[in-house]
């Protein structure tokens, strides 16, 4: 069994507790590698690392220029080594190898992206109402960064943090989830070997209360950037507080996916069924409030159940697999607890509602793609975050019901809108409150634009040119002339 350090000063260490625990494939069930169960003697060893980086010359006299091409660097060894990265990412969370070779591909765009905003921070020389003195702006780190990620998505979230951290100039240390750190601990021996010095970049694994929150309140850890569910998120913007640090935070969602029966039905009801199935709906955008007008409701139901009963599910090293193995046996548990608790609320379930065992289902982590009709929005299974192939569907009446329904939830990461008409696209759009909505499309990120939650969903915004703004601080300087 393949058996992993901790990452700390360009250095591949044993954990202080001497201690590891296993990583286990979704789909065989079987432990394929050892993770260090990291404490908080690795978090001060790695903080002080990170913090000593800031001030040591290798890398705080790099011009953003060659930041920028350090950067660069690494986003070809990612491309080059995307196989490995896909494959071990696969083994810890059992999502589809056709998905997550996509999400590594990504993951050297992300940092080219950000690799070649690092010189393209501007301050600015301010005209000051006064004669005799000269004021400018500039854009400073803000030291050092912890970055605290989930499960889902491992290397993909963790690279909306690192690319425009780095490239600001910030220090990290990084804890995965304990449940799929194997692949940051890949990416950290791509990130030596693209020339980053000691001390920059910083891998301690473990988990939450051991290593996340020592993290958090670390007295040298300058800002927390935190993607998770919005218990753990709460805790630690309350923690962060204490200290003044700054938080990127991306929480939970519950995004509504909006059909108007002006829509291309046969293109929405693609999109519905990715936007929830897609990554057995453990994503955070997952579309799993489906509201449909009540005049199609019915005819597109009966799509939807024809569409999604067809879905693939199995196996996720296959290409042809659409639906993969939920990724830990928590959550397996979670979903299927909340298929009970919707059909004890009065929900209907018309597709799946049970677990899907037997030949071809490997250890049985899969849940059946479920659909339940009947559902209100006061219900729990319409207003908590279940993460998985679970969709609830709304009828509404008219745009106004929509909204109505659509804004209900303390959630506020993504929508979906499904309409003909460009003004009811944009009506729409304009008033619904989340940090994204897709119209006619559904899922679509890229690291050009900005991601992020109204609300419970979050705090910041991952991606585009002013993501970078989110790792920086502004100075003032007074020059008398
Ligand atoms: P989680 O909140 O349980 O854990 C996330 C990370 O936080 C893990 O590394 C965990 O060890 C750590 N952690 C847990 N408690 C902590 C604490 N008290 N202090 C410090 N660290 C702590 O979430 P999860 O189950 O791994 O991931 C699923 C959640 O992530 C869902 O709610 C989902 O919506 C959310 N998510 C959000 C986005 C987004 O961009 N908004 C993307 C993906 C996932």
């Amino acid at each position: 069994m393949k058996r992993y350090q901790l990452f700390i000063n360009n250095e591949w260490i044993n954990p202080a507790s001497g201690a590891w625990f296993e990583s286990t494939e979704p789909y065989s069930g079987e432990a394929w590698a050892e993770v260090p169960r990291g404490g908080l003697a690795d978090v001060e060893l790695a903080v002080r690392a990170a913090h000593d980086a800031l001030e040591a010359p290798a890398w705080r006299d790099l011009t953003a220029t060659q930041r920028g091409a350090l950067l660069r660097k690494l986003a070809d060894l990612v491309s080059q080594n995307i196989n490995v990265l896909a494959e071990t990412e696969q083994r810890d969370n059992g999502k589809l190898i056709a998905e997550v070779s996509g999400q590594v591909q990504n993951v050297a765009q992300w940092f080219h992206y950000y690799a070649g905003l690092a010189d393209k921070v501007q301050g600015a020389v301010v005209p000051i109402n006064k004669t005799g003195v000269f004021n400018y702006v500039k854009h400073e780190p803000l030291g050092v960064v912890a970055a605290i990620t989930p499960w889902n998505s491992p290397l993909a979230l963790t690279v909306w943090k690192i690319a425009p951290a780095l490239a600001a100039g910030n220090t990290m240390v990084i804890k995965p989830s304990e449940y799929t750190s194997s692949s940051l601990l890949e990416l950290a021996a791509l990130v030596k070997l693209a020339g980053f010095p000691p001390g920059v970049f910083n891998v301690i694994t473990g988990f939450g209360a051991e290593v996340g929150e020592p993290l958090v309140s670390h007295p040298l850890v300058a800002k927390v950037a935190f993607t998770g569910g919005d218990a753990a998120g709460q805790k630690i913007n309350e923690i962060a507080a204490r200290d003044f640090k700054k938080v990127t935070l991306e929480l939970g969602g519950k995004s509504a996916n909006i059909v108007f029966d002006d829509a291309d039905l046969d293109q929405a009801v693609m999109g519905a069924v990715a936007g929830i199935f897609g990554a057995a709906g453990q994503t955070c955008m997952a579309g799993s409030r489906l509201l449909v007008q009540r005049g199609i409701h019915d005819r597109f139901v009966a799509m939807l159940i024809d569409v999604a009963s067809k879905a693939i599910v199995g196996d996720p090293a296959k290409m042809k697999t659409q639906v993969g193995p939920i990724a830990t046996k928590a959550q397996f548990q979670k979903i299927l607890d909340y298929i009970e608790i919707a059909k004890d609320g009065g929900a209907k379930c018309v597709l799946g509602g049970h677990a899907l065992a037997g030949e071809g289902y490997g250890q049985g982590q899969f849940v059946a793609p479920t659909i339940f009709t009947g559902v209100t929005n006061d219900m729990r299974i319409a207003q908590e975050e279940v993460f998985g192939p679970v969709l609830s569907v709304i009828p509404f009446d008219d745009e106004a019901d929509a909204l109505r329904i659509a804004n209900d939830t303390e959630f506020g990461l993504a929508a979906g809108v499904w309409t003909q008409s460009l003004h009811r696209a944009f009506h729409m759009s304009d008033r619904l409150k989340a940090g994204t909505v897709w119209v006619n499309n559904y899922r679509a990120t890229s690291f050009t634009t900005p991601f992020g939650g109204y609300k419970r969903s979050g705090i910041g915004r991952e991606g585009g040119v002013d993501a970078i703004k989110e790792y920086l601080q502004s100075k003032s300087v007074w020059i008398t002339t």
